[in-house]
């Protein structure tokens, strides 16, 4: 080990430790998404598939989950200043973010789509020179941009705000990933004048969020994650939130989490 990296080892800061002293882990997750992280009408505390997995990982550490609401632009922020142990909140593995915090295996895999006012887009060329809401913070717009210059994207503090404005018609389209775009649908008294076409523009792999360099966080996490595949854990939670009895029926498909995403 050189003297630099030894000092940089003994001057790290080591969370795990800290969450196992304080008994509690922080967790960040979503309060307005559906699926993965909403208020629960019968506990009035947030569930779903992201806390699932993180609860998992606060048993498996014998301490207690608490958990904050974060949203696609606060994450990252919360987590760096130390409100916040992980992320778990509907967020994409880039390579940009990658930049930022250290991201756990794949735990989840969606794509993106849009949702338009039913029969006015059947084709991404649909779309083109349109304004497009989206969440700040979210990889959602980035994506558009990248494949229709012309589009003009209009970020939202959430997603709930970016569908009121479809419904306003101050938008001719919704994007996110998929089960967003389901979730926000399903909670819609008008959902019939709404559509999400058949128009996927990119494969999205959810990552848990850590500081930087805590390595032993990063291997516990990831370690449980494997277990979880392993032992039907994760298949459970999918099914519990996304399976052919909840409320967003979809297909985990070939997806497993393994060490390679
Ligand atoms: N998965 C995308 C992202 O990480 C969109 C969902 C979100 O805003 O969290 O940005």
């Amino acid at each position: 080990m050189s003297v630099f990296s030894l000092c940089t080892t003994l001057l790290a800061a080591d969370t795990l430790e800290d969450i196992k002293k304080r008994g509690v882990l922080i967790a960040g997750v979503k309060e307005f998404t559906p699926g993965f992280g909403s208020i629960d009408d019968n506990t009035g505390e947030i569930a779903g598939y992201d806390v699932d997995f993180v609860r998992a990982i606060a048993n498996r550490l014998g301490v207690k989950l608490q958990l904050q609401p974060v949203t696609s632009s606060s994450r990252i922020l919360q987590l760096m200043k130390g409100d916040i142990d992980i992320i778990a909140a509907t967020m994409s593995k880039i390579p940009e973010r990658a930049e930022q915090v250290d991201f756990s295996y794949a735990y989840f895999f969606t794509g993106q789509k849009f949702i338009v006012k039913k029969g006015t887009a059947k084709k991404l060329a649909d779309l083109d020179n349109k304004k497009i809401g989206t969440a700040k913070g979210s990889t959602s717009g980035q994506n558009v941009s990248n494949i229709l210059p012309g589009a003009k994207i209009l970020y939202f503090d959430d997603y709930p705000q970016a569908f009121l404005a479809l419904r306003q018609n101050n938008v001719f389209a919704v994007t996110s990933d998929e089960p967003i775009l389901v979730s926000l649908l399903g909670e819609a008294p008008d959902k019939e004048q709404f559509e999400i076409p058949d128009i996927r523009i990119s494969d999205e792999f959810y990552g848990l969020g850590i500081r930087k360099g805590e390595k032993k966080l990063l291997d516990f996490v990831n370690k449980k994650l494997l277990e979880m595949e392993k032992n039907g854990e994760a298949k459970k939670i999918f099914n519990k939130w996304f399976g052919p009895n909840s409320k967003m029926p979809m297909k985990r498909g070939n997806f497993r989490i393994t060490a390679e995403k």
